[in-house]
């Protein structure tokens, strides 16, 4: 399953990323042009504009899409895994900044690129072929660990 957010709902795109869905954001896109795109690559939209879900498209069910009730991101990320039966097997296997998939990496690979005190502590990395950001098992992955452990 792949996403489409409106511009209200960029950090939900990251919090979708981060479980490992192809989740695109553009913080400035008309409504028009979302919907075009959605459809032609097969998205879910996920919005807070209820206007935006009463369109025929959405109605007619061509094109799906979630009306987020709260402004909350955990909770919006909760209502989309619920709503959607999502089972994200996959987590952790996307660039948050890019929506493009990592790319595993060895320690040497990276060794010049990351603080000494990660590369004391850690042995597996990612790096994003788009950015060339490493990811590793830090802090950051683990408070997103305990954020989806909340969502079951
Ligand atoms: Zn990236």
């Amino acid at each position: 399953m792949r996403f489409a957010a409106d511009c209200n709902v960029g950090k939900l795109a990251r919090w979708l990323r981060a479980l490992g869905y192809d989740a695109v954001y553009h913080p400035r896109i008309a409504d028009g042009e979302l919907v075009r795109l959605a459809l032609a690559e097969g998205r879910v939209v996920l919005t807070r504009d209820r206007d935006l879900t009463r369109r025929r498209v959405v109605v007619s069910g061509l094109l799906r899409a979630v009306l987020l009730e709260d402004d909350q991101v955990r909770l919006q990320l909760r209502q989309v895994v619920r709503e959607l039966q999502l089972r994200p097997e996959r987590a952790l296997s996307r660039c948050l900044e890019c929506n493009l998939e990592l790319e595993l990496r060895d320690a040497a690979e990276v060794a010049d690129r990351v603080p000494p005190y990660v590369r004391a502590t850690q042995s597996s990395y990612s790096e994003c072929p788009g950015c060339g950001r490493i990811y590793w098992a830090g802090t950051h992955w683990q408070h997103m660990h305990e954020v989806m452990a909340g969502l079951a």
